[in-house]
């Protein structure tokens, strides 16, 4: 995968520290989202008073919408410890079974990318979730036995791309499925306030709008941005975000004022000209920016789509009218007939 200022995937130059510094600690710190915060707060709510653990919650969306923070603030407002974990890094099931047996009652397991979890690994999961229980198998053979073990009561919260990626079984012992949104302008500018109040960088109220309308919709777009545009005004400028100044550093990043970038117009243009609008394929779409159909479809596509840029129709990918605006093209002939 490339490496692009506006990924809404972590980087390697996005420093752990001051991702962490940047990460709301609260319900009440944590921007936008509003009906899957009403509904948190509720259940939060109702499971402390019962001294219970909160039902098992399921993340879905792009990257950079604030999954992880999510979790972190859920276990936060419990007053419980949170362990931290991705699918790929639970490669055996004893894997798994040792987090298991060192949580707290109550705790919060968070699992990134639970939809890689391994078919043997995640059979482990289905009693620990719907019972608190742990089935150890004990020898081979005719006979093997099975010994149950009890766990503590916890909350266990998968975060993924798509909520479609996990088998049905993983999915129905979700008590709480949200889907996380993209961000709205007046969020995003509320996001970058509040980072660059943390970062010690003043912003104007115009060199915010910039910047957040150039952020794809994702906090971590916001924050990255900010951190660069930041730099620009600590060398061109008297530190001060102005409109100006924003204006200039996204420039000098080649980033439009919707946060496209050489990748997405590639890509645009691609599909106009060699495919005259589309419909053309996943796959073959991929391979005009080199990147792997999973990447095109999780990651680039979910923000085109957002922007209303791009269809995905039962016969592949199309653009709509508003990229020949965008692009300032004239659509042909052939193309004005699928698009009108
Ligand atoms: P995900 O897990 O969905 O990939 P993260 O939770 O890691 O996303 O969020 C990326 C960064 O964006 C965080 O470090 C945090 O600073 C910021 N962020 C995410 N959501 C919010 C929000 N609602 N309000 C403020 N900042 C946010």
């Amino acid at each position: 995968m490339q490496e692009r200022i506006v990924s809404a995937q972590r980087q390697s130059d996005d420093d752990p520290q001051i991702e962490v510094g940047l990460r709301p600690r609260s319900l009440n710190e944590y921007v936008g989202q509003e009906k899957i915060k009403e509904k948190l707060t509720i259940y939060i709510k109702a499971a402390l008073d019962r001294g219970e653990a909160l039902d098992h919650v399921l993340l879905y969306g792009p990257p950079g919408l604030g999954k992880t923070t999510l979790a972190h603030i859920i276990a936060w407002e419990l007053g419980v410890n949170i362990r931290i974990t991705a699918g790929p890094a639970i490669e055996r099931p004893g894997d798994l079974a040792a987090i298991l047996t060192n949580l707290g009652h109550g705790d919060v397991l968070f699992v990134d990318e639970i939809h890689r979890l391994s078919r043997t690994v995640e059979e482990i999961l289905y009693p620990a979730m719907e019972d608190n229980a742990l089935d150890i198998i004990i020898g081979k053979g005719p006979g093997a036995r099975t010994l149950r073990l009890d766990l503590p009561a916890f909350t266990l919260i998968g975060a993924t791309v798509r909520a479609g990626m996990l088998t049905s079984p993983l999915r129905d012992r979700f008590g709480v499925v949200d889907r996380l949104e993209f961000y709205s302008p007046a969020e995003l500018i509320q996001i970058i306030t509040r980072s660059a109040n943390i970062l010690n960088v003043q912003v104007e109220n115009e060199g915010a709008a910039l910047i957040a309308g150039a952020s794809r919709g994702t906090p971590r777009v916001a924050n990255r941005l900010l951190k660069r545009v930041r730099d620009y005004a600590q060398v061109k400028a008297d530190n001060i975000i102005t409109g100006k100044v924003a204006e200039e550093a996204l420039k000098m990043l080649q980033l439009d004022s919707r946060g496209l970038d050489e990748i997405d117009r590639r890509l645009l243009i691609a599909l106009i000209e060699k495919y005259e609008g589309g419909p053309v394929g996943l796959d073959t779409l991929a391979a005009c920016i080199s990147e792997e159909p999973e990447t095109l479809e999780d990651v680039y596509e979910p923000y085109l789509m957002q922007l209303g840029f791009l269809k995905r129709t039962a016969r592949g990918r199309m653009v709509t009218r508003e990229v020949y605006t965008y692009l300032n093209l004239k659509p042909r002939d052939d193309d004005q007939q699928k698009l009108w």
